[in-house]
């Protein structure tokens, strides 16, 4: 029997969010019913729940920096038990077979990953529905643990904005003796200059708002830059 579960959600592109009861599924072996206590706003979301990628399902809810409590889990859950602090991010399941799927990179599935909201769901045969709601059931294997010496509310944004811009950092070993610029401060900006600052690199940010200048320093950044300055930005052209 589904469980009957509040959530916010888009009625149709150009509405209000509302409040909706949705079904969430009974947990399988291997899936963890997580009790959500916060989950972020994506940019993402605002583009699904207007319909501006095309294909969004009504009643659509968004919500995919997802943070929460393991209220329960199948019986054949290793990873997680019930009390754990858990997040669940913008990936929910996928074919587990292709050759991406295989090297742990599911985001690449060429089957198409299932993302958190607006996705096929494969067990109901319904669509997914994501964390503007009271709780949403995960396979373990999408589900991510969270260590306790973090403020929740702030952790859920690293579920989309913060691995969005860690990876690429990561993945080109930013660090000392490197100068990185990063364009816009906004949701996923602000965690690029906390990012690339704590590698050591030296961050300048590129913004065509002057009240963000300062925001940018305390975050970390070692100058900011406006981009609607010519003077400004001639004077940055050269490495
Ligand atoms: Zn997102
Ligand atoms: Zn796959």
């Amino acid at each position: 029997m589904p469980t009957p579960t509040k959530a916010y959600a888009a009625p149709a592109p150009d509405k209000m969010l509302y409040q909706e009861t949705i079904q969430r599924r009974d947990p399988g072996k291997k899936d963890v019913v997580i009790e959500i206590l916060y989950c972020g706003v994506c940019h993402s979301d605002i583009h699904t729940a207007r319909n501006e990628w095309g294909g969004t399902q009504y009643p659509c809810v968004p919500g995919h920096e997802i943070l929460g409590k393991v209220a329960k889990v199948g019986s054949m859950v290793t990873k997680y038990k019930k009390g754990d602090t858990v997040a669940v991010g913008c990936l929910v399941d996928s074919c587990r077979a292709c050759r991406s799927c295989k090297e742990n990179l599911e985001q690449h599935c060429t089957e198409g990953p299932i993302f958190t909201y607006n996705s096929p769901e494969k067990q109901t045969g319904g669509v997914t529905y994501g964390g503007y709601s009271q709780t949403i059931v995960v396979d373990e294997n999408f589900v991510l643990r969270v260590p306790q010496n973090l403020d929740l509310a702030a952790a859920a944004p690293l579920l989309c904005a913060g691995i969005t811009t860690y990876s690429p950092l990561r993945r080109f070993n930013v660090g000392k003796g490197q100068k990185v610029g990063i364009l816009g401060l906004g949701g996923l900006g602000h965690m690029g200059v906390k990012f690339a600052a704590s590698f050591g690199a030296e961050v300048f940010v590129f913004t065509r708002s002057k009240s963000k200048v300062d925001d940018a320093k305390k975050l970390g950044a070692r100058d900011a830059i406006l981009s609607v300055d010519e003077r400004q930005m001639n004077a940055h052209g050269q490495f």
